[in-house]
């Protein structure tokens, strides 16, 4: 038995490039194992992919780009990291879908919410793309959308070069402490940035929990779904 039926993945363009630009290969295969040890546990996974490995809307705006013109280059980017993670998905013999808010009908299915739930059930993974379609979104919201309209129990974030949420910086202050369980109110009375603000409010509102959790950690995701307590969960 695991903990849940249905999870929704966050992978931030991050995870793809290894702390890298770009998409690295290796990194991916294994990311493409770890879920696919989880779907074969019999858990329905819908995953939300990040793009800042290529492109973020905010950074290009400070260099001068007009900002929705960055993002719609932001969400374009998260398509990539979609198709490189559907590819080692499918060598894992693991069903996939992508499905994009920017309609693509080469490259993927549009986001329609009740044929993604059609997909969910009958055990494929479907990967959402290009964020929520509209600029000044992050993909962090469309996780918590995503994981709402598709009845996931949780969201579990996973985040580069840091195993969970923490009292300050951990890469910066070594008197930081790591922080097992935390409430939604806990987390904003600390100004604690988990998810950005727009995602966190969907969460809180819904209560929809959140699992943030150290994408090198090797087999997070699936010691998650069978109970075992690691990275930071925030919840009511
Ligand atoms: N983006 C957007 N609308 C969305 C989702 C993403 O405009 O609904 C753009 C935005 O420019 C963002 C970029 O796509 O910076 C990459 O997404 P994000 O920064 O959320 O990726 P992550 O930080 O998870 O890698």
């Amino acid at each position: 038995m695991t903990t849940y039926n249905r999870v929704l993945i966050k992978l931030s363009g991050e995870v793809f490039g290894g702390g890298k630009i770009g998409v690295d290969p290796d990194v991916v295969a294994k990311v493409a194992r770890e879920i696919a040890a989880v779907v074969r546990e019999g858990v329905g996974v819908a995953i939300v992919v990040g793009g800042g490995n290529f492109f973020r809307g905010a950074e290009m705006q400070q260099r001068g780009m007009d900002r929705a013109r960055a993002d719609y280059m932001g969400m374009l980017g998260t398509v990539m990291n979609c198709l490189a993670l559907q590819d080692f998905l499918e060598k894992e013999g693991i069903e996939t879908r992508v499905q994009t808010a920017i309609t693509m009908g080469q490259v993927a299915e549009p986001y329609i919410p009740r044929r993604a739930m059609r997909h969910l059930e009958k055990g494929r993974v479907v990967i959402f793309g290009a964020g929520a379609g509209m600029p000044f979104f992050s993909t962090d919201t469309v996780a918590a959308q995503r994981a709402l309209e598709t009845r996931c129990e949780v969201v579990l974030m996973a985040k580069q070069g840091v195993d969970g949420i923490y009292s300050a910086d951990p890469n910066k202050d070594p008197l930081a402490t790591k922080y097992d369980t935390l409430t939604f109110s806990e987390a904003l009375q600390q100004g604690i940035k988990i998810a950005d603000a727009t995602a966190f409010a969907l969460c809180m509102e819904n209560n929809l929990p959140l699992i943030v959790f150290g994408a090198e950690d090797e087999g997070a995701i699936l010691r998650i779904v069978r109970g075992e307590k690691i990275g930071t969960r925030v919840s009511r």
